[in-house]
């Protein structure tokens, strides 16, 4: 039996982890969950679940969810970053996973590698703004991280059993988005519900937007460094609109494996979560006999530029990639709020990254600065 903290529950994959949940309540239980806003559906989830810890975004969200909630039988509620803290090291949990949205994420990661809690990551902007300072601290603390990404789940599955010294190219998949075929003088006109209809994946509002950018490849890319510790260099992004593909290793014998399915979260959530062992979830495979053709092209820089600035905040590290997620989360939340056009979410981040001035090696207040610094910036320029 697998003790879990879900932190971000009512989000896409905080229910579809539930879910897998609900399949095998011989497996895990669930002890502590965490939401910031959708009070209704996390109230749901604590009569189904009978978490003994809940936290929420705020004072007023915990009333209003201890209101509801009237009877014996209710977990302590706590709120606020402190909150998302306790559910993160709460003491019977064993794992950890952190599906919250956006920088947030960050300091109830280093509060469950501090307590020694495994973590499922959904939540790449943690290793974004502080891939290094996360993973040193995983590994002094001897915290496994087993990544919640489908293409960072693709590419752990095809580490296992080869030497890392081996491996030669990480082919990070990408569905290429909306607007992969969208001619480039047409991307000023659109709209935010064009944006919202992803193609393949069915998600949040912020990595559908970032989908749509490809901002979310260049965080994976990212994410990836710091997860396999491994060079930029040696990862080149591959659209494959298909989603069936979800990422590959190469070696350096020209061998390369790829990891496949249906694109359903489910697979890369319970495999994060119960990893050696894989649980049944009843899914069907694709069914390759009527599938045509998996198709794979390069991306276009010219109409995606979020892979130009990934690929550079790579280069540059310090604080710079802490600065393009900031700038990236304030120019998505100002599209989201009709504030801004689409071309404009690359501008913002470009701006935003052009006028900072970096730092090596920073520590975590430092990033967190920057992360401010960043955020004042891109509103300014808005
Ligand atoms: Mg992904």
């Amino acid at each position: 039996m697998k003790y879990l903290s879900i932190l971000g529950s009512t989000g896409s994959i905080g229910t579809r982890a539930l879910e897998i949940v609900r399949m095998h309540p011989d497996h895990f239980k669930v002890k502590a969950l965490t939401a910031a806003n959708n009070i209704d559906a996390l109230a749901r989830q604590i009569v189904e679940f009978k978490p003994e810890l809940v936290a929420v975004l705020n004072e007023t969200k915990a009333m209003e969810l201890s209101r509801i909630l009237k009877g014996n039988d209710r977990p302590q509620i706590l709120f606020g970053e402190d909150g998302y803290c306790e559910a993160a090291s709460y003491r019977d949990s064993d794992m950890i996973l952190l599906a919250m949205v956006g920088s947030v994420g960050l300091k109830p990661a280093l509060c469950a590698i501090a307590s020694k809690k495994q973590i499922a990551l959904a939540n790449k902007e943690t290793l974004v703004m502080a891939g290094q300072i996360v993973m040193a601290a995983a590994r002094e603390n001897g915290v496994s991280i087993l990544p919640v990404d489908s293409e960072h789940s693709a590419i752990f599955q095809c580490l296992k059993g080869n030497p890392k010294k081996d491996v030669k190219t990480i082919f990070l998949t990408a569905s290429g988005g909306p607007f992969r075929q969208l001619p480039f003088d047409a991307f000023k006109d659109i709209s935010l519900n064009d944006a919202l209809c992803h193609p393949t994946w069915s998600m949040g509002h912020k990595i559908t937007i970032d989908s749509a950018t490809l901002m979310n490849k260049g965080l994976e890319i990212i994410e990836a460094v710091h997860l396999f510790d491994i060079p930029h260099e040696q990862i080149q992004v591959l659209v494959h609109p298909q989603s069936i593909v979800h990422s590959m290793v190469g070696y350096k014998d020209g061998s390369i494996m790829a990891q496949m399915g249906l694109p359903d979260m489910k697979g890369a959530i319970s495999y994060a979560l119960s990893e050696p062992e894989r649980l049944n979830l009843q899914m069907d495979f694709p069914d390759f006999a009527t599938l045509g053709s998996l198709t794979f092209e390069k991306p276009d820089i010219q109409k995606f530029p979020s892979l130009v600035f990934a690929f550079e905040a790579c280069r540059q590290k310090g604080t710079l990639p802490a600065v393009m997620n900031a700038a990236n989360e304030v120019a998505v939340c100002a599209f989201l709020e009709k504030r801004i056009g689409f071309l404009d979410i690359f501008r913002l981040i470009s701006s935003t990254m052009e006028r900072h001035t970096r730092i090596d090696n920073p520590n975590l207040s430092g990033i967190i600065e920057a992360d401010c610094w960043a955020r004042d910036k891109a509103q300014s320029l808005i």
